[in-house]
């Protein structure tokens, strides 16, 4: 029988866990639930009805796994603990400040009904926390570094979008390639945030918009671009299409440590992302991650869990055997 998996919210996201759910034969798309006006929203699986959030509760028992694809913004804060309340449930919330008050939200409302919510699952928060965390235990003496990139940051596209004059606008995080080669070099430098990452932006501006003060506006923006080398290029709408269309992303993980009595010898542990789309990995992750909720909810390990409280094995469709036999 296969996991029964619904999606709330059907975004970028959505639509990359539905194509990551097509890839794994154990998991099975039942339903999709929208805001919006369901006749409004068309999915790629056929035979699977789009619903209203309104009808959700109706597939209490229908359900295995609720995937919440919201924004992580405003949407995920209240969705995650309110449908805990009814499903076992995962979510890829992303503001990490944000993380400790959204887990202890989670957890309260998946105890009490004894569900799984699993919390900020993807690649960043995901894989690469995971990553960061093996680094760190296993070279205790050490530094960690990550670099972001080179991929488009929907936040600060976004935020080019909300000023006077911009019709749309693409951001591109680049990382500085020489600062990746002095860690990888095993120097442990101390990197300042203008070291570490470009900001290449792509904008389309309005007809007869004042490009000078645009561009100054974006180099000038407090927290997204103040502290960035950054570009500016205005393009045409066509271009924007034309080549800026895609969701591309990735980045990498470092840790620099070192063992021996007298500290003397190196190493580096460097984990590599490159995507061609975020939202389909970030789906990836989640279809895979959904299977260890199954499993622990069947076990009676309610309550919140992040990357660092599932064991390896809960992820995969392979048996402990087969896992021991071929990849070990
Ligand atoms: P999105 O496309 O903006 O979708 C967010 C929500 O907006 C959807 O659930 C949908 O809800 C609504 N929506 C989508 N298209 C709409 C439209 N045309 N008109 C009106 N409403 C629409 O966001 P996303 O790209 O899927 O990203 C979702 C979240 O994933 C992000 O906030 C980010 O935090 C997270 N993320 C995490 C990672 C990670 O590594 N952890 C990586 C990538 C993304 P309704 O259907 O209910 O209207």
């Amino acid at each position: 029988m296969s996991i029964r998996i619904g999606i709330l919210g059907y975004g970028n996201l959505a639509r990359g866990v539905e194509s990551a759910i097509r890839q794994n034969d154990d998991l099975e798309l039942v339903a999709v639930f929208t805001r919006r006006d369901p006749k409004t929203v068309t999915i790629k699986t056929e035979g699977v009805p789009v619903d209203s959030v309104d009808n959700v509760e109706s597939y209490v028992g229908k359900i295995d796994v609720l995937v919440l694809a919201g924004g992580s913004a405003t949407d995920l804060p209240e969705q995650t603990p309110k449908y805990a309340k009814l499903f076992n449930v995962i979510d890829s919330f992303d503001t990490h400040a944000r993380i400790p008050e959204h887990f202890a939200n989670v957890d309260a409302s998946a105890k009490e009904s004894k569900h799984v919510g699993i919390i900020s699952m993807g690649w960043d928060p995901g894989m690469f926390s995971l990553l960061r965390m093996i680094s760190t235990s296993v070279l205790p003496e050490g530094e960690n570094y990550t670099f972001w990139g080179r991929g488009v940051s929907q936040g600060h596209s976004d935020a080019i979008r909300r000023i006077d004059g911009v019709v749309d606008a693409r951001q591109y995080t680049v990382p500085i390639e020489a600062a990746v080669e002095r860690v990888r070099s095993g120097e442990n430098p101390e990197l300042t945030t203008r070291e570490k990452h470009l900001r290449e932006c792509y904008v389309v501006a309005k007809e007869g918009a004042d490009l000078a003060r645009i561009e100054k506006e974006i180099k000038e923006m407090p927290n997204y671009f103040a502290d960035y080398d950054t570009t500016v290029n205005f393009i045409s709408e066509e271009e924007l299409k034309k080549n800026h269309s895609g969701l591309p992303h990735g980045g990498f993980v470092l840790r620099s440590g070192v063992t021996g009595l007298n500290k003397e010898h190196k190493h580096i542990i460097e984990y590599k992302l490159t995507l061609d789309s975020n939202p389909e990995f970030t789906g990836s992750v989640i279809a895979a991650y959904a299977r260890a909720a199954y499993k622990l909810a069947n076990e009676g390990s309610f309550g919140c869990k992040t990357v660092f409280d599932i064991a390896p094995s809960y992820i995969s469709p392979l048996s402990g055997e087969e896992l021991r036999k071929h990849l070990l």
